[in-house]
């Protein structure tokens, strides 16, 4: 079907103003974050912007009996060429529909759509003291629907874990145009056992199973006190010892940071003024709870680095708490200081690993990038593993994409092989469906099982988290 009739019908379905079909706009949706969106263009045939269930219902009816490809969308911050309609067929733009129903205190959860953007949800729920306590670093773009989609967490999951742990149920709307609720019809309980957990199933399925039109959360109230320690190391293999060594202890920091050598001279080059010491890695361990445990934490935390670190310092006070976080906070838009000519590219950019392995994947990267011949900056959540890296090249120039893509494959690979995997936070999307066998092996044939069931067309957003061997 053209573009033309597509949009006809579509607008009889659903009125013209939630309809595009104009060619400049629909450029806007042929991109996410992600390096591999910026290589090709995926413009989607039309764009729909539903504001309800019923309007999500029709899409999918239509598209269902149509064979069309459809593809949920949140804020189009994802860094996996998620949200891309690579088939082509309907993009589902769910970023205007940011309702929030309601927020149910006495039993500490809240109802939302999925267009709700992270910062303005917390905003929200900060009158009531509490908070959605994953925390991505894309919190005043991404949405709560993408969030779900993609299991996202943040700096602080070490402590708080990842969405999945605050996701208690769904309204989701299958591939046929059925809608289903999983989590119970009516319950407002915090726990229960009942059932298979198909809440689970949804989360971080990256829109390959279904539209989520409702999503309720639990959240959690928010802690009065926070502080940092910052400790500088001279030797990087010291880094994760002194992680463990703060774990032995019984702490559990909100979040344990790494900046390693690569990252620490980036954004001396990026911001003077910050003036960060030289040493293999700088770790940023935060503490939240009520000011005395932050308190005994900080000083506890202090004196254990303290055994391996050149410089420790533990602060409370908002002002210095701010300037020691700094440098972490910077450390991307850093990264593409250490070449003049070049910029970052997201790609291999989450890897995650035990914590055991962290001092080999990094020294791993750092040969990696010798051997393509690419600069590479290393950073990330040092407490969970999750390191962030960020190749810079310049994109321009299609010898350098080249061996970009070669880097990025090592990458992904040196971390399946040091026992971790190919993304801690950002998804699989299209970048990373090649490595899905290389991860989950037979479990695979599981996930394409399920996926057939639910959606026997293949319109659910094709091509995105994982091929069977043989498949391109
Ligand atoms: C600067 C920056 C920092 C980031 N930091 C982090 C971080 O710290 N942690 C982290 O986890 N991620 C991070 N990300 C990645 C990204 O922001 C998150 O994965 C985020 O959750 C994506 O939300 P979104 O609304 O932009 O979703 P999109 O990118 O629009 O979509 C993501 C996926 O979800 C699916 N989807 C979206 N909405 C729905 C829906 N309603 N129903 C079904 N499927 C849906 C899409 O099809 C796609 O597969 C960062 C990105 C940027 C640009």
């Amino acid at each position: 079907m053209n573009r033309q009739a597509l949009s006809q019908e579509l607008i009889k379905l659903l009125g013209a103003e939630k309809v595009i079909a104009d060619e400049l706009d629909l450029m806007y949706y042929s991109y996410d974050s992600s390096f591999l969106a910026k290589q090709h263009r995926f413009i989607p045939d039309i764009v729909v912007t539903p504001r309800s269930t019923e309007d999500v219902v029709k899409v999918m009816k239509y598209a269902y009996e149509h064979g069309i490809p459809v593809t949920p969308r949140g804020a189009g911050t994802g860094e996996t060429c998620g949200a891309v309609a690579i088939n082509g067929g309907i993009v589902l733009d769910m970023s205007t529909w940011d309702v929030i129903d309601e927020v149910d205190v006495p039993n500490m959860q809240v109802f939302v759509r999925p267009g709700v953007v992270h910062a303005n949800l917390n905003e929200h729920l900060a009158q009531y003291g509490l908070f959605f306590p994953p925390d991505p670093g894309s919190t005043r773009m991404c949405t709560i629907g993408g969030m779900v989609a993609n299991n996202a967490s943040g700096l602080r999951a070490v402590k708080y874990g990842c969405t999945e742990q605050y996701v208690l149920g769904l309204e989701v709307v299958l591939p046929n145009g059925e809608v289903i609720i999983t989590g119970g019809m009516k319950s407002r309980a915090v726990k229960s056992v009942s059932g298979m957990n198909l809440t689970k199933l949804f989360v971080g399925s990256e829109g390959v199973l279904g539209v989520i039109t409702r999503i309720r959360l639990r959240v959690w109230p928010k802690p009065k006190a926070r502080g940092i320690v910052m400790a500088v190391f001279p030797v990087l293999e010291d880094a994760p010892k002194a992680v463990l060594e703060v774990y032995q202890a019984g702490i559990l920091p909100s979040g344990i940071e790494i900046l390693d050598d690569s990252a620490i001279k980036a954004i001396n080059m990026y911001r003077p003024d910050i003036n960060l010491p030289a040493a293999e890695a700088i770790l940023l361990f935060e503490v939240d709870g009520n000011p005395a445990s932050v308190d005994w934490e900080g000083q506890t935390i202090k004196e254990i680095v303290n055994r391996r670190a050149s410089q420790v310092e533990w602060a409370t006070d908002p002002k210095r708490m701010a300037d020691l976080w700094e440098g972490r906070s910077v450390v991307a838009s850093a990264a593409a200081r250490v070449r003049p000519d070049g910029s970052r590219v997201f790609a291999g950019e989450d890897i995650s690993v035990p914590l055991s392995r962290v001092t080999e994947v990094l020294r791993g990267i750092r040969g990696l990038g010798e051997q393509f011949g690419i600069k590479v900056v290393n950073y990330g959540h040092i407490g969970d593993g999750n390191v962030h890296t960020a190749p810079v090249i310049d994109p321009e120039i299609p010898a350098e994409v080249e061996q970009a893509n070669k880097l990025v494959d090592a990458i992904h690979r040196l971390a399946i092989e040091l026992g971790g995997s190919t993304t801690g936070e950002h998804g699989v999307g299209a970048v990373r469906a090649q490595y899905a066998v290389a991860e989950h092996g037979d479990a695979v044939k599981v996930m394409q099982a399920i996926k057939n069931a639910i959606d026997p067309k293949g319109i659910m957003n094709p091509g995105k988290l994982f091929r069977l061997e043989g498949e391109n």
